[in-house]
């Protein structure tokens, strides 16, 4: 039985990451400030012993009595809508916030797991993006504040990791969806559920010819705790390569709820990536990895949880 830190842990991945670690027979102490996260994703573990949740924002400092085996940094406003209106917030914890996971998990001697994203690699003009892909990010855009946040806080875990100061894991994240992601998150799949359950029209962004693969959150933390516990310190993408345009995800919800909703155009935010598909061979290879969820089977759970959730 390990003993596992999760910052972040009151968020989407964050809450559903320490089900697992939890169901697998770890403990686990979840920090959150509760700028995105929510303290009801963790309610339903009030009475497990094998689990405590801090409030305290990491980019503060971060001491934690006692042992730990693995530092796992989830903090991070996710969703572009977050970090557009919260930029700042969102620097701070990549950097200062991955440096105070960092120098504790240094402490501790455990293992440091960052959770990147595949912003890294910015607007591709590659498809698929294997882990070796630089990316092509713009330093100063919209989306800057998250991107270069993601960057540095990977540079920082690969510059302890050279030191041999902290033995390091980061998984680049691909979009996610299930249960437990805001109402008013504002990403694509809440968005458009949210609207087709209240009979609203569904705003697509652009002509809805950019493209995203989805992947099912129970794959995504399935991959993650399969990273957590290998040996592997490059990054690694998790997503499933399932690749479709948004246009297409909103009619795939739409028809799924039989909605009469409209579909609408919106402007694309800037730098919206047009595609983004992961190159999972890394994972596969190296992890054993594989999505097992089909998309409709997953849209079928998450759209249960948002019905109860938008009442
Ligand atoms: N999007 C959209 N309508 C919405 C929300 C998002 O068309 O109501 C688009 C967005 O412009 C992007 C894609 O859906 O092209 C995925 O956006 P999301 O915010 O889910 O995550 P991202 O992949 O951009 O981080």
């Amino acid at each position: 039985m390990a003993k596992i830190l999760i910052t972040g842990a009151a968020g989407f991945l964050g809450s559903h990451l320490t089900d697992r670690m939890l169901a697998d027979g770890h403990r686990v102490s979840g920090v959150d400030n509760f700028i995105t996260g929510d303290k009801r994703n963790l309610a339903h573990l009030r009475n497990e012993p094998r689990f405590d949740l801090i409030e305290h924002d990491i980019t503060t400092g971060l001491d934690i009595a006692g042992k730990i085996d693995y530092v796992m940094n989830m903090a991070s406003l996710a969703s572009p809508v977050d970090y557009f209106n919260h930029p700042l917030e969102t620097l701070l914890a990549g950097s200062a916030g991955s440096h105070n996971c960092l120098e504790l998990a240094k402490r501790k001697r455990a293992v440091y797991f960052f959770a990147s994203t595949s912003e890294v690699y910015g607007d591709p003009n590659i498809s698929p993006q294997p882990e070796s892909y630089w990316g092509n990010v713009n330093p100063v855009g919209v989306r800057s504040c998250y991107d270069e946040s993601k960057r540095y806080g990977e540079a920082l875990t690969m510059a302890y990791l050279r030191k041999g100061l902290v033995d390091t894991r980061i998984v680049r994240i691909f979009n996610t969806f299930g249960p437990r992601m805001r109402v008013n998150d504002g990403r694509a799949v809440p968005n458009f559920i949210i609207q087709a359950l209240h009979g609203e029209p569904l705003t697509v962004y652009g002509d809805g010819s950019q493209t995203r693969s989805f992947c099912y959150v129970d794959d995504l933390v399935d991959g993650m705790a399969r990273l957590l516990f290998s040996k592997v310190t490059q990054p690694v993408n998790i997503g499933n390569p399932d690749e479709m345009t948004i246009l297409q995800m909103a009619r795939q919800i739409k028809e799924t709820l039989g909605s009469k909703s409209e579909i609408v155009f919106r402007p694309l935010p800037g730098d919206d990536p047009k595609q983004r598909r992961p190159d999972i061979t890394l994972a596969r290879s190296l992890l054993g990895f594989e999505p097992k969820w089909a998309l409709a089977d997953g849209l079928a759970k998450t759209i249960d949880y948002f019905r109860g959730a938008a009442r």
